[in-house]
């Protein structure tokens, strides 16, 4: 079955949006394997975003991610991968579409509150690299 990773980032946390958006995935209908809330340290920051170690935006992005806890789920379904990415919306909150999570609960592209794989590759790679494996159900 396909996997995906998704995280709330540092600032949804914060402005306790978590229970919204673990609601809009449980409503959808996928299934919840995997939750925790974390303190990432940098290290795994940086490899998580090692594809965007050349954006200018790199350095923020990992002071960002680092800046408090985020909580990390794994969620698994036929087109989970693609069908979050449209639950999450464009990068850019004030691109993305009302009824998306970022179109209803963000502005700015730096403080986009969630991360979701982008390929269901990545999808396993990034459940791997934030679990453990007796941490997954
Ligand atoms: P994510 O990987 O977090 O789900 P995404 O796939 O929509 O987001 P990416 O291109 O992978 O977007 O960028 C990763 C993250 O880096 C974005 O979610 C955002 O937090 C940050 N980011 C991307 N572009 C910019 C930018 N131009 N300025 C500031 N931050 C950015
Ligand atoms: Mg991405």
């Amino acid at each position: 079955v396909e996997q995906t990773y998704i995280m709330v980032k540092p600032d949804g946390v914060q402005r306790g949006l978590v229970g919204e958006i673990i609601s809009r995935f449980e409503t959808k209908g996928f299934k919840l394997t995997g939750l925790k809330l974390f303190q990432c340290p940098k290290e795994l920051a940086e490899e998580h975003y090692k594809d965007l170690k050349a954006k200018p935006f790199y350095p923020s992005l990992i002071d960002y991610i680092t800046s408090g806890p985020v909580v990390c789920m794994a969620w698994e379904g036929v087109g989970v991968v693609a069908s979050a990415r449209k639950l999450i919306g464009s990068t850019d909150p004030l691109q993305a579409e009302p009824g998306t999570i970022r179109g209803d609960l963000a502005v700015q592209t730096g403080r986009n509150v969630i991360h979701g794989s982008d390929s269901p590759e990545n999808g396993k790679r990034e459940t791997a690299l934030w679990f453990k494996e007796g941490e997954l159900c």
